[in-house]
C-alpha cells in the first residue's frame, strides 16, 4: 500500500503522520469518508481525520468543526459548509446525503467532517446509510465526542469507581415535544447525565429531573466551548444551573453533565489548590 495517494502537497503534517503510523488508509476516488473532528482543539483529531484531511478533494463540513482543523485540508480542496449556523435554516439532510452521493460519483475523494464523533447526535447513521443504498464506498472514522472529551476537559471523569456505573448520553430536546425521552426513569437511574444541545431546555429538563425524584441539591455543570480556549464551566445544582448559565451569558456550543461526578471538579480545584500552597493532601496519602 502507497503511504499517501499522489495528490496530497501538504506540509509537515504528512510526515509527522507518515511517522506514527507508517502507513495509512490512501482516499480513493469516488470513496467518502464519514469522519469526527473531536469536540474542537485540533489536537484532538485522529491520525485518520488527518489523512482523510490531507487527502479530500472536497470538504463537506458542519458548523463546529474548527477553522484551524479545516485549515488543513490540503491546497485545492473544496469546502462545503454544511450545517447550521446563527439560527438560520439549515440544509435538509436529504440534500446533504445527495450532495455527497452526487459528489461520489463525479470520482472526488468526499470527506464529511462533523464535529465530534460522526455517529453521536450527528445523522452519521443517516449519512452511511444514504451512501449505502446508493452504492458508494464509504470508510467510518470515529472521533472524540464532545460529552466525553468534553467532560474531560473541565476535569470531570466520566467514569469514577465508587461514584456511578453508567453514563447516560442525552439529547436536551424539548421535553414537551419528545416523549421518547422518558427523564423520570433517567432520574431513578442515578447516573450521570450528559445533555447535547441541552442548553436552551435545560430549565425543562432539570425540572423534569426534579419531578422523577433527583434532589435539586444535585451537581451540575454546563461547559462550553469544551476544549478550546475559550471553553467555560459553570458549576452549580441541578436546581439553579439554568439561571446561572443564563445569568453568565453562556452560549452555544455547550454540554450539560448532571450527577455527583460533577463534584470531582471541585475537588481537583481544591487538590490543586492545596499542592500550589505545599499543603499535604492527605487523601492522597496511604
Ligand atoms: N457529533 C457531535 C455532537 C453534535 S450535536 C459529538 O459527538 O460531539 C451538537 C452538540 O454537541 C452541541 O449542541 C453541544 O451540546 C455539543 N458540543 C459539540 N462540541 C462542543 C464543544 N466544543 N463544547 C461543548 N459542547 C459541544
Amino acid at each position: 500500500m502507497p503511504l499517501l495517494s499522489d495528490r496530497p502537497p501538504s506540509v509537515g503534517a504528512a510526515h509527522a503522520l507518515t511517522a506514527l503510523r507508517g502507513d495509512y488508509p490512501v482516499f480513493a476516488p469516488g470513496e467518502v469518508w464519514l469522519v469526527g473532528a473531536g469536540p474542537g482543539d485540533p489536537g484532538l483529531l485522529t491520525l485518520d481525520a488527518l489523512a482523510a484531511l490531507l487527502q479530500a478533494d472536497v470538504v463537506v463540513h458542519d458548523a463546529l468543526v474548527d477553522a484551524r482543523v479545516l485549515a488543513l485540508a490540503r491546497t485545492g480542496a473544496r469546502l462545503k459548509f454544511a450545517g447550521k449556523r446563527g439560527g438560520k435554516p439549515s440544509i435538509a439532510q436529504e440534500d446533504i446525503c445527495t450532495q455527497l452521493v452526487e459528489h461520489a460519483r463525479r470520482r472526488l475523494r468526499v470527506l464529511r467532517l462533523k464535529g465530534g464523533d460522526p455517529f453521536v447526535f450527528g445523522r452519521g447513521g443517516e449519512e452511511m446509510l444514504a451512501l449505502a443504498a446508493a452504492g458508494i464506498p464509504f470508510r467510518v472514522v470515529p472521533g472524540v465526542t464532545a460529552g466525553l472529551g468534553g467532560l474531560a476537559s473541565a476535569g470531570i471523569p466520566a467514569t469514577m469507581r465508587g461514584v456511578n456505573q453508567a453514563i447516560i448520553l442525552a439529547t436536551g430536546h424539548d421535553p414537551d415535544e419528545d416523549s421518547n425521552i422518558d427523564w423520570c426513569a433517567l432520574a431513578r437511574t442515578r447516573q450521570p447525565i450528559v445533555l447535547y444541545m441541552g442548553l436552551r431546555n435545560l430549565d425543562k429538563i432539570a425540572r423534569a429531573l426534579m419531578r422523577g425524584g433527583l434532589p435539586a441539591s444535585t451537581p451540575a455543570a454546563v461547559i462550553a466551548s469544551a476544549t478550546l480556549t475559550d471553553q467555560q464551566v459553570i458549576a452549580s445544582t441541578l436546581d439553579s444551573l439554568a439561571s446561572e448559565a443564563h445569568a453568565a451569558h453562556i452560549a452555544a456550543p455547550a454540554m450539560v453533565v448532571i450527577g455527583e461526578i460533577v463534584r470531582t471538579r471541585q475537588q481537583l480545584i481544591d487538590a490543586s489548590a492545596h499542592a500550589a500552597a505545599g499543603v499535604p493532601r492527605s487523601a492522597c496519602e496511604g
